[in-house]
């Protein structure tokens, strides 16, 4: 399995009164108050993006969450359902380790350059998962009450 890092995060303003990604189907309807980030552990990189409620929190802390064998992903309502996103979307999961920091002083500037270029796309990436996600999400809301 590819190892990931979760992190257990306030739930942002945009979050609020959403529900948790891992319980709400199926007639359940649970407030989430946490979301938690799920981060690619050699390079850092976002993968996902989830809300959870108080009872889905307890059982992450635990470690009680099942998650995808192939990419680490915490398996939400809508993965179990419809597979991973990581087998949806045909995702190629070898990553890459980060190159070594450069030494010698006249790479100082470009290394820092490399590295806020490096958070922007971070930025970027997140926003974009955030979206996919919750696109994602209203969709299999809209097909479940179908
Ligand atoms: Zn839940
Ligand atoms: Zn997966």
């Amino acid at each position: 399995m590819r190892e990931l890092n979760y992190t257990l995060l306030e739930l942002q303003k945009e979050f609020r009164n959403t529900t948790c990604d891992f319980c709400s189907s199926y007639g359940k309807d649970n407030k989430s108050v946490n979301q938690i980030r799920s981060r690619v552990k050699v390079n850092d990189k976002y993968v996902g993006v989830n809300v959870v409620c108080e009872e889905c929190k307890e059982k992450f802390e635990n470690d009680e969450l099942l998650k995808c064998a192939r990419c680490g992903r915490l398996q939400t309502m809508l993965d179990i359902d419809s597979g991973c996103r990581c087998i949806r979307r045909k995702e190629n999961i070898e990553e890459k380790e980060l190159p070594n920091l450069p030494d010698g002083r006249e790479n100082t500037f470009a290394f820092y350059e490399k590295q806020i270029n490096g958070l922007k796309d971070e930025l970027v990436t997140a926003e974009e998962a955030l979206e996919i996600e919750r696109e994602e999400v209203a969709k299999f809301q809209v097909k479940s009450k179908e």
